[in-house]
């Protein structure tokens, strides 16, 4: 692949870490915003869609096709309006629910005309450092594979991993191997009698895939937490970031609600039942959330972030699957907001606000 030749020590005004939708996101509302592109750095060691367009293009989607055409076309930057390509999404009804693999083009076309517009590194950044310059304003440094490069603010997207519970005595089948279509067969015989846990959307259209795709010979599902259902009600989303929706609703309200499979077996993940069902279970799938990526800064791992506005430290901000904004939802309940349009409407609400410092 071919590497950046950025040169040692260059400086930027802003630097965006991640080329997945958030970074998609945040190079477009900076530019929107009158940065000047030759003051960006985006870095990103491959710029292909990040996690959502390598690992999850045979999922369905949990957004229906609307709001992905309403992400394309909300960056004047993105010149959505000038795609001339016959892309799947465009003839999609905008109602319904669509598999992510119709979305990952257009978003890589979008990226592709963003990296016209910006410096683009394409190399990994293992560590910031915040220093005084000269002027002595406070500037980043940025250590990627090749050269140190220094930034007055960053912006961290850097995406989330699946979490594991590593329990002993079964093997594990990562979650990004269950999710992909070609992996999946490749991972589970016929024979197999498997665990899967948690009950959001990714576990729901495991099991489904487990028990059509595969037709392995039973699934032991390990819940917390009932399966819940996004309802749209005037104006808000009850569940819009915890509920199953679109195809993988209707799936789950058909066969698990009523019309349970015999050889679907759902019950409370304790360390009773972990005792009692385990040792039948010849893998296990543990679809029990995502954690942030990582990356040093000033020495340290365990960021903290503010959950209103990204703020990290001063000049360092998070967005996207890692750093999620929290919002109180009608119900009064806190819900993280991860998704393609809720990371731009967000991104629309703080960018004016990191760019004049206000927080
Ligand atoms: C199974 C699943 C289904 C989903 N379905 C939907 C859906 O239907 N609709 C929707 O809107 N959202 C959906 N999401 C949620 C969300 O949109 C995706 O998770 C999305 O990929 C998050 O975007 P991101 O940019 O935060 O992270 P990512 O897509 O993971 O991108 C992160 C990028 O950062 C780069 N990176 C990481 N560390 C470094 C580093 N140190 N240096 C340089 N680069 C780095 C990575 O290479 C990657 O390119 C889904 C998520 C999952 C897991």
């Amino acid at each position: 692949m071919k590497k950046s030749t950025q040169q040692h020590g260059a400086q930027f005004e802003w630097a965006v870490i991640g080329a997945g939708p958030a970074g998609i996101a945040t190079i477009g509302r900076l530019l929107d915003a009158g940065v000047i592109g030759k003051s960006i750095a985006w870095i990103d060691p491959h710029f292909t869609v990040g996690d959502f367009g390598s690992k999850w293009q045979s999922v369905s989607s949990n957004t229906r096709v609307g709001l992905f055409m309403k992400f394309l076309n909300e960056c004047k930057s993105f010149h959505y309006d000038q795609c001339t390509e016959k892309f799947e999404l465009h003839e999609m009804d905008p109602l319904k629910t669509c598999e992510l693999s119709c979305v990952v083009a257009p978003l890589k076309w979008v990226t592709d005309q963003l990296r016209k517009q910006v410096v683009c590194i394409q190399e990994h950044a293992s560590a910031l450092n915040s220093h005084k310059s000269l002027a002595h304003a406070r500037v980043w440094d940025i250590a990627l594979e090749s050269s140190l490069i220094t930034s007055h603010n960053v912006v961290l997207a850097l995406g989330s991993q699946p979490k594991s519970l590593n329990l002993p005595g079964v093997k594990e089948v990562s979650v990004t191997d269950a999710l992909n279509a070609q992996r999946l067969s490749q991972c589970f015989l016929p024979s197999d009698t498997v665990a899967v846990f948690g009950a959001s959307h990714s576990a729901i259209l495991i099991i489904r895939s487990l028990l059509e795709r595969c037709g392995v010979k039973r699934v032991v599902n390990f819940y917390r937490n009932p399966i819940r259902y996004a309802e749209y009600l005037d104006g808000w989303i009850r569940h819009d970031d915890t509920g199953l929706k679109g195809t993988t609703a209707q799936w789950s309200r058909e066969n698990i609600d009523v019309n349970c499979p015999e050889n679907l077996h759902r019950v409370l993940s304790t360390p009773e039942n972990h005792a009692k069902h385990l040792p039948d279970c010849t893998k296990a799938v543990y679809a029990v959330g995502f954690t942030p990526r990582l990356i040093s800064v000033d020495g340290r791992m365990d960021l903290q972030y503010n959950q209103e506005n990204g703020a990290i430290a001063p000049g360092l901000f998070g967005v996207g699957i890692a750093f999620p904004e929290a919002r109180t939802n009608r119900d009064g309940v806190v819900e993280h907001r991860v998704g393609l349009w809720k990371f731009m409407e967000y991104l629309g609400e703080v960018v004016p606000l990191w760019l004049t410092q206000k927080v």
